[in-house]
């Protein structure tokens, strides 16, 4: 057993250059002990308001099985023919630079925790996010401004923004799905915020009956309000790799909503894999057509792990040029309406994975695990990050 830990020790110092001490293996032995239950899914409900209220990341079933039909097929993969979709694949990767630093988005405590069915006591809250800001992250989506009629989960916004210790140079946007809700964000001290749009249209007339483009025309007074008030509006975009009503979604359909919505104002946009049925092959399509018309720099992705291809996609999103990714730690949330689906991609394996591509982010994954295994403990739910997992079993 000590030879197996020492290994560990070495290995994830060697390959990370992170100090492993003596307690993070205490913390691996907890972590099994602690982290034997199953995930608890979040809370079904037919409300068509829920969703419109939970923003991102709240969809409804997708399909059991993507099948070819409902995804871009690889063989068409920019509409080329086979000699020439190989060396347009390969393209994507091998003669690419990645960044060297990518700039990480965690949103646990919004986008995974309003999916955990467990109402988490909001001094766990506001200690989880102080321990997430301790780890280096840059950017904490702290929660959201809805109602707690639909959300509850959310209910205590303005106590856990009254209430986290803000660390100089970290940024704690929150969602702000009207004006009212900045009203109230900027109020609780919020100095960023956060709007979504879907890109698929037959989900936007289903959830809340509007057209996409009308949906978008209802955020123009929040960013009247943002500039006057002279806080910055990151834009997320849902459903960009496929919708569980329409299944394929155009990438111009994706780039056309992107571009609404940094031309409104956001500086950023945040490109979702919402139920997370992207491949590699639809995101690079998907990032070609949208980077036409929004700078690639204004470009985050948002990958969710339901078909195991999150890492795979972002790593492409890294080759075509994006340096901003958001995760969530223990990869907390899911889809509140597809059982088993997995959550957002966990931030500690895009950590790792950034840290042994050579890339800085910032974040210490020693600190960062000990945020996920604390919020594992308070839902009383496995974590969902294969490294954190590959840790604890030691
Ligand atoms: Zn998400």
């Amino acid at each position: 057993m000590n030879n197996v830990i020492n290994y560990c020790k070495n290995f994830i110092k060697s390959s990370l250059d992170i100090s492993v001490k003596d307690e993070d293996s205490k913390r691996c032995l907890s972590l099994s002990e602690t982290c034997s239950f199953t995930s608890g899914a979040g809370e079904e409900t037919s409300e068509q308001q829920q969703q419109q209220q939970q923003g991102p990341c709240s969809v409804s079933p997708p399909p059991a099985l993507w099948t070819r039909d409902n995804s871009r097929s690889q063989s068409s993969f920019m509409g080329k023919d086979p000699d020439q979709e190989a060396s347009a694949s390969a393209g994507v990767g091998a003669g690419q630079t990645l960044p060297e630093k990518v700039r990480i988005v965690e949103v646990g405590p919004r986008d995974g925790l309003q999916n955990e069915k467990t109402i988490v006591p909001t001094e766990k809250k506001i200690h989880f996010i102080d321990m997430l800001s301790e780890s280096g992250l840059p950017v904490i989506e702290a929660t959201s401004f809805v109602s707690p009629k639909w959300v509850p989960q959310m209910a205590d916004q303005v106590e856990v923004m009254k209430g986290i210790c803000r660390k100089p140079g970290v940024s704690y946007p929150v969602l702000a799905p009207n004006l009212k809700g900045f009203q109230a964000a900027v109020s609780a001290g919020a100095s960023e915020v956060a709007i979504f749009g879907a890109a698929s249209e037959l989900f936007s007339q289903k959830n809340i009956n509007c057209s996409v483009d009308e949906s978008l025309q209802r955020f123009d007074e929040v960013m009247k309000a943002a500039k006057e008030a002279g806080v910055p509006v990151r834009g997320y975009v849902s459903c960009v790799l496929g919708c569980p009503y329409e299944g394929k979604v155009a990438p111009e359909k994706v780039a056309h909503v992107a571009k609404r919505l940094y031309s409104m104002g956001c500086y950023e946009i945040s490109l979702g894999d919402t139920i997370g049925v992207g491949t590699p092959g639809n995101m690079a399509e998907m990032l070609e057509a949208v980077s036409r018309e929004v700078p690639v720099g204004a470009l985050a992705v948002h990958c969710h792990d339901t078909y195991g291809q999150a890492l795979a996609n972002i790593l492409v999103a890294l080759q075509m040029g994006v340096s901003v990714v958001d995760s969530s730690v223990a990869g907390l949330g899911g889809c509140p309406y597809a059982q088993g689906a997995a959550g957002n991609v966990a931030t500690e394996d895009v950590v790792y994975m950034l840290h042994g591509l050579g890339i800085q982010t910032g974040v210490d994954l020693s600190k960062l695990m000990d945020a996920g295994a604390f919020i594992c403990r308070t839902l009383n739910r496995r974590t969902s990050s294969k490294v954190a997992q590959a840790t604890c079993k030691l």
